[in-house]
């Protein structure tokens, strides 16, 4: 049994809660007491500074960790792109990110050596490849590339974008596949995206009735689906389906937010994304994506506000692409910008955690709960900017094995 106590910091516990100074007692994996630690118990010395549950970021792809055109492109070799996959996941556990939802791009294999501790990372839930239909969002073969060869830019148990799906029949064999290649829920882009592509921001994809034969796979695997989707259209034919979740949602207007209310569907926003693509240059992306993103960013705060007050769940995602995605907690940095540094603490830990159906173990600072916490240097909730620099995170903690530790 390995037991220690994290003492003298101020515990911020993930539920809201006025932070408070109290001791906390780790069992092998698990938070066993909060309290005052007893003389001559093993200890880690905070010294004063603000513990946090362990961050989670609910929309990453760490499959998407090179440049991408260059990995799409048959320019890198499985090494390289292993490399990078890798790489970004050390940075998100050494950001603070105990736990992450990758929403596209990863094969199960990545899932699997992180858990074996072979690579250091977060605790990762994965939908596999993203489902897309035909002609949709989420396809970066070349113009002139027939769909069919597409899945030959996947690197099996290594990464796998996407999925596409000409019809019903298609899509269900493509989700019980994905299944099959350890996807714990799905996800299906509903509507055009900002990046490539031949569709537009305001196209629907997928029927209604589609969408539901993904819902129909994945609840009867006692899971659910979630989907990239960003004009009222989409999010609409989305929820009537059943899906359980919304990622972007840049348009949601107030009639489209109480239907979600009405079934119990959560958002996720994405601003880091955002800021990123704004960097077209950088990105290496064409005009036509600039075009696309402007606007984006006022709209996607305005659909924050209108759920928020029409009471939706609101979780946080930053959905980084690419091979800057060191600055994960940039995510907590612009919501703290638009709510408060607690209400981007909250999101990020225990409603993130509800929403991605593990709040029984993560997101929470509590008697229980899986030992995930991060020590930080300067107060965050002072300066939300703390969260957004990797140097702040002084010790990270995840299963209640130290995985970074800087005095
Ligand atoms: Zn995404």
């Amino acid at each position: 049994m390995n037991e220690y106590w994290l003492t003298g910091g101020t515990v911020a516990d993930g539920t809201g809660s006025a932070p408070s100074r109290v001791d906390v007692r780790v069992t092998d994996d698990t938070i066993t007491a909060l309290g005052d630690a007893p003389p001559g118990a093993e200890t880690i010395e905070l010294q004063g500074r603000v513990l946090t549950p362990g961050l989670i970021d609910a929309h990453v792809h760490l499959g998407v960790s090179s440049p991408i055109t260059a990995q799409f492109g048959f320019q890198l070799s499985a090494a390289e792109i292993a490399a990078d996959i890798f790489t970004c996941a050390g940075d998100a556990l050494d950001a603070g990110f105990t736990t992450v939802r990758d929403t596209g791009g990863i094969d199960g294999g990545v899932v699997e050596v992180i858990k074996k501790g072979k690579v250091r990372g977060p605790r990762v839930l994965s939908c596999g490849p993203v489902q897309c239909q035909t002609g949709g969002h989420g396809y970066y073969g070349s113009a002139w590339e027939p769909t069919d060869l597409w899945t030959q830019h996947h690197v099996p148990g290594l990464c796998a974008l996407s999925l596409m799906s000409g019809d019903a029949g298609e899509l269900r064999r493509n989700v019980r596949e994905s299944f099959r290649r350890g996807a714990t829920f799905l996800k299906l882009c509903v509507t055009g995206g900002v990046v490539g592509g031949n569709d537009h921001l305001d196209d629907t994809q997928f029927s209604v009735e589609e969408i539901a034969v993904a819902v129909e796979e994945a609840s009867a695997r006692g899971t659910y689906v979630t989907v990239h989707a960003h004009n009222n259209g989409g999010i609409r034919n989305a929820v009537l389906a059943g899906v359980r979740c919304v990622e972007h949602g840049t348009d949601i207007d107030v009639e489209t937010a109480e239907l979600m209310r009405e079934h119990d569907v959560a958002l996720i926003p994405t601003f880091a994304v955002v800021e990123q693509l704004a960097d077209t240059e950088a990105m290496g992306l064409g005009s036509e994506a600039r075009d696309r993103i402007a606007g984006v960013r006022e709209r996607m705060a305005s659909a924050l506000r209108i759920a928020t007050e029409t009471g939706l769940r609101v979780g946080l995602g930053s959905d980084l692409i690419g091979p800057n995605q060191a600055r994960r907690g940039e995510e907590l940095r612009l919501r703290a910008a638009l709510e408060t540094p607690m209400r981007a603490l909250v999101s990020a830990t225990s409603v993130n955690a509800q929403i991605l159906g593990v709040g029984e173990t993560v997101g929470k600072i509590g008697e229980g709960m899986l030992a995930d916490m991060v020590a930080w240097r300067e107060d965050p909730l002072q300066d939300a900017s703390r969260f957004a620099d990797p140097a702040m995170a002084a010790i990270v903690i995840k299963d209640g094995r130290l995985m970074k530790k800087e005095n």
